[in-house]
This record gives structure tokens, sequence and C-alpha cells, in this order.
């Protein structure tokens, strides 16, 4: 009998989700038994025209990463939709725009003017730019067009399941193959990882406060962490209340706050809010007493970044999705 047809594709991606791929170390060798792969560009040599000669869902799942930020991302992506009956967005910048979805804070003007011109190692005197069509003596050369807006996988074309995850853990991309190949996928749409709260697995749990009472936010470099104290009650913004759990706590066992890389919890829109939420309901319940407004809003200043750390890994996926640019 032929083996399942199975794609990986990445789009604008660190590559840690290739490399997260890689870490099923033997268990890879089981899956590359029991399909067929037919795009991998990151270690086989297949080419989109190899893709463009398959019948429209002849590949059985194609597991996409990366978020969609240019026109040639964007093609491939509608090319593995139409070849594939299942299309999987393969860790956190597929589902939500990730890391690289901090580009939303600005624009392509932005990031050209920046990349191309302004920084410290770059001379450019005649501010030359990428463009999509350059003629040379040869002929024209092109290059695919790069997005205003950086978009998440499903903003792009239609997923099925999301495996979520700055890059996801092993074992829930090992469940995630193993549930495809024995046909026990759940609802499509579902995201493949427990729909339970990070803090409700936390080892640190026992010691979260139900009150915040911090005189203020604390950075992890600007304190000594206690290693078995919740970082709540350490000042420090930790996600772990409005995160999805399935990492096995990798950051918060390395000492480190969770930033929220699995998403939200089902049903929840935008995972910035409901963190900015959740946090306010604790940190209120005590402290709006006994602060004046002055005092709070010196200790909101003390908060870094609130954008860039509430949204770490979700702004394109969130309900502003976008910082709205000045028309020019
Ligand atoms: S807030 Fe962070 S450290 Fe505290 S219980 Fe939740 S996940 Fe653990
Ligand atoms: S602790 Fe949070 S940020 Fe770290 S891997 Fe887990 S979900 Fe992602």
């Amino acid at each position: 009998m032929a083996k399942p047809k199975v794609a990986f594709y990445w789009n604008a991606s660190c590559g840690g989700c290739e490399e997260a791929v890689i870490d099923l170390a033997e268990d890879l060798l089981k899956v590359a038994d029991a399909v067929d792969i037919v795009l991998w560009p990151v270690a086989l040599d297949f080419k989109k025209k190899d893709v463009e000669n398959l019948k429209d869902n002849e590949i059985v799942a194609s597991f996409i990463n990366g978020a969609v930020r240019t026109e040639e991302q964007k093609e491939m992506a509608e090319l593995l939709r139409a070849k594939s009956q299942l299309v999987f967005a393969f860790g956190s910048c597929a589902h939500e725009g990730c890391i690289p979805g901090l580009a939303n804070f600005t624009n392509r003007e932005g990031i050209f003017e920046r990349v191309y011109k302004t920084t410290e190692s770059t001379k450019n005197p005649e501010g030359i730019f990428p463009k999509v069509k350059t003629k040379v003596p040869e002929g024209e050369l092109t290059l695919p067009e790069f997005f205003d807006t950086v978009y998440t996988l499903d903003q792009t074309v239609e997923v099925d399941y999301y495996i979520p995850g700055c890059a996801p853990p092993p074992d829930i991309i090992m469940n995630a193959f193993t549930a495809l190949l024995e046909g026990n996928l759940p609802e499509k749409g579902s995201v493949l990882s427990p729909n339970i709260a990070l803090c409700d697995e936390c080892d640190r749990n026992e010691s979260k406060p139900e009150k915040l009472e911090i005189p203020e936010f604390n950075r992890v470099h600007q304190i000594e962490i206690d290693p078995e104290k919740c970082f709540l009650a350490q000042g420090i913004i930790c996600m772990g209340i409005s995160t999805r759990s399935g990492c096995g706590q990798r950051c918060i066992n390395v000492n480190m706050p969770c930033r929220g890389c699995f998403g939200p919890l089902d049903g929840v829109k935008d995972f910035g809010l409901r963190t900015m939420a959740g946090i306010a309901s604790i940190f209120a319940l005590e402290n709006e007493e006994n602060l004046s407004e002055e005092d709070l809003s010196k200790l909101m200043d003390k908060l870094v970044d609130p954008a860039g750390l509430f949204y770490m890994y979700s702004l394109p996926s969130s309900i502003l999705r976008r910082k709205r640019m000045e028309e020019k």
C-alpha cells in the first residue's frame, strides 16, 4: 500500500521548527518510514515543480511553519493547501505570528529604512532598497513582494490543526504525527496540546499569589530569582496564567518566566488582552486601595515595552493585528 504523502515547508521563521522535527531523534526514523515525504526544503532536494505536478489533495498532510510576510510564502501556502487534505500550522509563527509578527509594530518602509539604511553597520548613501523587479543587462531580476503586514497561516489559507510552541516540543509533534497516522485526530481547528493553563501544571503554583502586592515590576536581570517561587510573587510578569500548557514548563524549569509561546486557551480571541486582564485582576484587588493613581502610574511606567511583552508571540493574531501607521 502506498504510504501517505507528507510535506514540510517553512515560511517566515527562524528555523527552530525545522530543528524541532530533527529533535524527534529516533522517532524521526519511524515517521520517515511511515510516510512518503514529498517536500522538505531544509533537508531534501524537492522543487516547487514537484509539488505542482501532484494532484489536488494528493498530499495527506502539509506541516507549514512560519508566518506569511512575502508573496512567495503566500503562493507556497496556497499551493500546499490545494495539494493537501490537511494543513497543520506548525509552531508559533504559523499559529500566531510569533517573533516575526512583531514587525507589525512597523511596516515595510520602516523595516527597509532600518535594515538597508540606518543600521550602524550599513553604508548605503544612495538609499538602494530591494525591488520586486530590477532590470540588468541580462534581463529582469525579480524578488517576491515583501508585505507591509505579517500574517498568520490561517489568515492566508484554511488551516485544519495547530501545533503550538516556539518551537513545538518533540512529544507534541510526535503525538500529532501518531494521531494523523492512526486516523485519530480531534475536531478540525483543534490546537494539539492540552487545553489547560500552564499555571495549573506549574511546580511553582503553590506560591502563586492570589493578590499581587508588589512595589514594582522586576525584569529578570534586575533581581536574583528564587527558583522555587512563582515569578509573579517576585514581581516578574509570567504569562503562565493565560498560556496553554504542553511545553513541559520549559522556561520555568530554567528559571525564566513564561512568555506565552503556546498561545491562548480555546475560545480566547486575544492572548495579550487576556493576559493583561488576568494580571490586572489579581493586581488591582489589593493595591487599588493602597496606591494613589500617581503611584499606580509610576508602577506601570516600570513595565518596559508592554505591547512587545504581552504580544511577543501573538501580535498578528490579535484583534488589532498591527500598529496603525500614519498615512502619507
Ligand atoms: S505565573 Fe508562572 S511561575 Fe507562577 S504558577 Fe503560573 S506558570 Fe508558574
Ligand atoms: S514556558 Fe511559556 S514561553 Fe516557555 S516554552 Fe512554555 S509556553 Fe513557551
